[in-house]
């Protein structure tokens, strides 16, 4: 009896949905490649954490591999910080930033003006302020940029500066704890030095001259502690690579162990080239026993509400899927995160669709790769925390309980 000995598991973001009069954008999507894996594997549903939650894509991707969201999502900060690069530690005060535009004391645009350029800005941080504590200050794309904050007695207990809302005045940092005194203290500090070098900067002078929004504060939110994660390759024996182009499901790899392995062409978006991204991810299998791929573009199209444009790319992803047919020795795996229904424009707990295709699996009578379909299939309904137990199980390097 053969035995599948990799993992490629698709995590098709936000792609699950529910039915629009009488079907779902995975339903109405034209999917023979994802429909002959149902076809031939086993379905089921669900709940990427619980019956009724309604996950974040960070907090299911811990699940979906096997780190309990409850215990190791301390915050947004520490994913966005490792996804842009910043090799956090545990211990370790993350947040995410943005460059924003203040004026007489208001936040007149939190994105100023979509800036895409900071680099420079971020140097001149990086190289400028002294806060009496190591910091990490990166820029990301466009307006958007993390930092991290190491040393003795830290903390994550603290408020931001984000007044959420445009032409409202800035917030300073507080502690909502007493053990977060002396980081508030620091962030007040950052934020006031980082306000002096940004107002001055020529990148900034330049724009003002040319009527463009300066990029003259940053709003630091998602505080969070690193977390101590066990990596992927030590909790489960296999070496691992994470394929994505959002910045959070990167940093959620990177903070696992695994490799990221990068391609040109990806965007996150339904514009995405996802033919690209499928055969990185085949090609990645060569030197991995694991590799994780997100495919965001179903997300960004559910939060649109835009019913077709959803269904229009799942049609896509099932083209890219004509070369993972082929693949032996491979176990498939595709599922979602959590629902994105066009209906709500946000995320919801309804459970998503999963299959499993490989040697071994108790082939069933689902026949197509959707929501309503797979709730009939032989995985009947498990948790995201259930799906690498069944995996390392079906790939036979589980451990037997007992006797
Ligand atoms: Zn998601
Ligand atoms: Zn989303």
């Amino acid at each position: 009896m053969r035995v599948s000995n990799k993992i490629l598991f698709f995590v098709l973001d936000g792609a699950s949905d529910r039915p629009v009069g009488k079907s779902t954008p995975l339903q109405s999507a034209i999917t023979p490649n994802l429909d002959k894996l149902a076809d031939t594997g086993i379905s089921g549903i669900m709940d990427t954490i619980a019956p009724g939650i309604r996950p974040g894509s960070d907090t299911a991707h811990l699940s979906l591999l096997g780190y309990d969201p409850y215990k190791y999502y301390t915050g947004r900060g520490p994913f966005e910080a490792a996804g842009v690069g910043i090799d956090v530690k545990a211990g370790d005060v993350a947040f995410r930033c943005n460059f924003a535009t203040l004026k007489d004391g208001l936040i007149v645009d939190r994105r100023a003006g979509r800036i895409r350029e900071t680099t420079e800005l971020a140097h001149s941080i990086s190289e400028g302020v002294d806060v009496g504590t190591d910091f990490i200050f990166k820029e990301s794309t466009g307006h958007r940029a993390a930092m991290v904050l190491r040393g003795e007695d830290l903390s994550a207990d603290v408020t931001s500066n984000d007044p959420k809302k445009e032409n409202k005045p800035m917030k300073e940092f507080h502690a909502i704890s007493s053990k977060a005194e002396k980081t508030a203290k620091i962030l007040n500090d950052f934020l006031a030095q980082s306000i002096d070098i940004l107002e001055s900067h020529p990148v900034n002078q330049e724009r003002s001259s040319a009527g463009m929004p300066p990029a003259n504060v940053i709003l630091l939110r998602g505080a969070g502690l690193v977390p101590a994660i066990i990596p992927f390759e030590e909790k489960y024996g296999l070496k691992s690579a994470v394929v994505a182009a959002a910045g959070l499901v990167i940093g959620i790899g990177k903070m696992c162990g695994m490799e990221h392995v990068s391609f040109d062409g990806g965007t996150g978006g339904v514009d995405s080239d996802v033919v690209g991204k499928v055969r990185t991810a085949i090609k990645a299998l060569e030197d991995h026993d694991f590799v994780l791929v997100n495919i965001k573009g179903a997300d960004e199209a559910g939060h649109d509400g835009e019913f077709e444009k959803k269904r229009d790319f799942l049609s896509r992803i099932d083209e890219a899927f004509s070369e993972v047919l082929d693949l032996k020795d491979t176990m498939v795996v595709v599922t979602a995160d959590h629902s994105t229904p066009v209906s709500i424009k946000d995320h919801t707990a309804d459970p998503v669709p999963i299959m499993i295709n490989g040697d071994g699996v108790r082939v069933d009578n689902v026949h197509a790769y959707n929501e309503i379909d797979a709730a009939n299939g032989g995985l009947n309904r498990l948790r995201g925390m259930d799906i690498m137990h069944i995996l390392m199980d079906l790939i036979n390097r589980a451990e037997k309980f007992g006797a």
